[in-house]
């Protein structure tokens, strides 16, 4: 294949479609080192602005799939059905989403990846727990699947190194909010697991990459679309992402909120999302029980012991599930208070999760290192009363500089109103 990079890049900026050979050739090039960085970003920005054809999407997909190998699951019986979102602030449900449907049958062979732009992501919250690998092998991360039908890991040299590369290019060139781009980074992750099904969350929203509902149909449409075209039962939900969903934001705090919704005390926002997504997946691999299994699995207990079984085949130490003082979280907090009475009308989450960024919660620059005890907890949502005075996010870090300056910009976050408000809809839409 003898194409000049720059030409190639140029007809994507004009606005022109790639060949299949043309995408490829890109791709290759990219992964090999013939194709330095500063010319990739460019790329991804002409993409970005010019779009792709279904078609292009689908061939992206593929050739950030066949970078890496795939996974053969034939020897395990069970239906191979996972779960992704497009990423959201609060967003943990894949971490209890996944031990919930593994102890009722489905095996869970997730690949996840880490804090994207405002977002946080499924491996660095995993991290947090002392000990815990999420950069297993392929063949150790069969051999636990085969024992314990649940593993989560990232994108590694094997599986999915397209997107592993790409990812973190996208994440510092602000190159995240484009439907293809979305679109061939999550199905080439979660193509290279084999699986039966797929059950996606897809947010919309001014915490979510797509702010409207309408592009996030889009791109619902686009994924489903290029999972049935792999042969995958694929279905995506639209759900709301104007408020951080459960109660709070941040590495470690998310694993303890895991742990909380896992022994029966989750907050009622993400309880219904983690129950929409889950009853879907039984559905798919043809699970009876519905809603009512789901519950029994939280009540006796059986969800939080698959996720314990999780944490020590990976290496953590499962104490932290009944010990939260071995989680490393920040000591010195701060509380931001309502400034008046009234309703929460509106709130920024796209601010807050950048406030999260700025903790120290995600990455500004691709090799930034993370602060796995930083974030927030959320008080008040959308369509809650306030008292002047009263706490609405308590912040938490050890620099303590830092948290004066976030609390300063936490005042235009919380949009406080005289009048009533009343919380959007959580779940809009089923795309199948
Ligand atoms: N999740 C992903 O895996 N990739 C994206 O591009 C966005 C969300």
């Amino acid at each position: 294949m003898g194409y000049n990079f720059i030409e190639i890049l140029i007809k994507k900026r004009n606005g022109e479609n790639l060949s299949p050979d043309e995408i490829e050739f890109l791709i290759k090039g990219y992964m090999k080192g013939l194709i330095p960085d500063y010319q990739f970003s460019a790329f991804l920005m002409a993409v970005f602005f010019r779009g792709m054809s279904f078609e292009e999407t689908t061939y992206l997909t593929k050739a950030m799939l066949y970078t890496g190998k795939s996974l053969n699951l034939s020897d395990i019986k069970m239906p191979k059905i996972d779960k992704h979102s497009t990423g959201g602030v609060g967003d943990k449900v894949s971490l209890i989403l996944a031990p919930l449907v593994a102890c009722c049958g489905v095996c869970v062979p997730m690949i996840s990846g880490r804090s994207l732009g405002h977002t946080g992501g499924t491996l660095d919250k995993l991290e947090s727990i002392p000990g815990l690998r999420t950069n297993l092998t392929l063949n150790e991360f069969k051999n636990q699947l085969k024992k314990i039908n649940l593993g989560i890991i990232g994108q590694t040299e094997e599986i999915a190194p397209a997107d592993k590369k790409i990812y973190s290019l996208r994440d510092v060139t602000g190159t995240v909010e484009s439907i293809p781009l979305i679109t061939a980074s999550i199905m080439s992750k979660k193509l290279a697991e084999n699986l039966d099904g797929l059950v996606l969350d897809v947010k919309f929203g001014n915490g979510a990459f797509m702010k409207e509902y309408k592009t996030a149909k889009e791109l619902a449409r686009s994924l489903v679309n290029t999972g049935r075209r792999f042969g995958v039962k694929t279905i995506g939900i639209l759900t709301d992402m104007n408020d951080p969903l459960g109660e709070y934001i941040g590495n470690s705090l998310e694993i303890i909120e895991t742990i909380e919704c896992l022994k029966g005390n989750g907050q009622e926002d993400l309880m219904k999302i983690i129950l929409t997504l889950s009853e879907s997946i039984l559905k798919i691999a043809r699970i009876q029980g519905g809603r009512e299994l789901l519950l029994k699995k939280i009540k006796n207990s059986e969800a939080l012991n698959k996720f314990r079984e999780m944490i020590e085949y990976q290496g953590g130490n499962p104490k932290v599930i009944d010990d939260y003082n071995l989680l490393p979280v920040a000591k010195n907090h701060l509380v931001f208070s309502a400034p008046k009475t009234g309703y929460i009308k509106n709130i920024d989450t796209f601010k807050l999760g950048m406030l999260a960024t700025k903790l120290g919660a995600g990455r500004l620059k691709k090799d930034d290192k993370i602060d796995i005890g930083c974030g927030f907890k959320i008080y008040k949502k959308t369509g809650n009363i306030v008292e002047k005075g009263e706490p609405v996010v308590k912040i938490f870090s050890d620099n303590k500089m830092l948290v004066k300056e976030v609390l300063n910009e936490l005042n235009t976050v919380f949009v406080i109103s005289s009048k009533p408000t009343k919380r959007k809809k959580l779940i809009r839409d089923i795309i199948r």
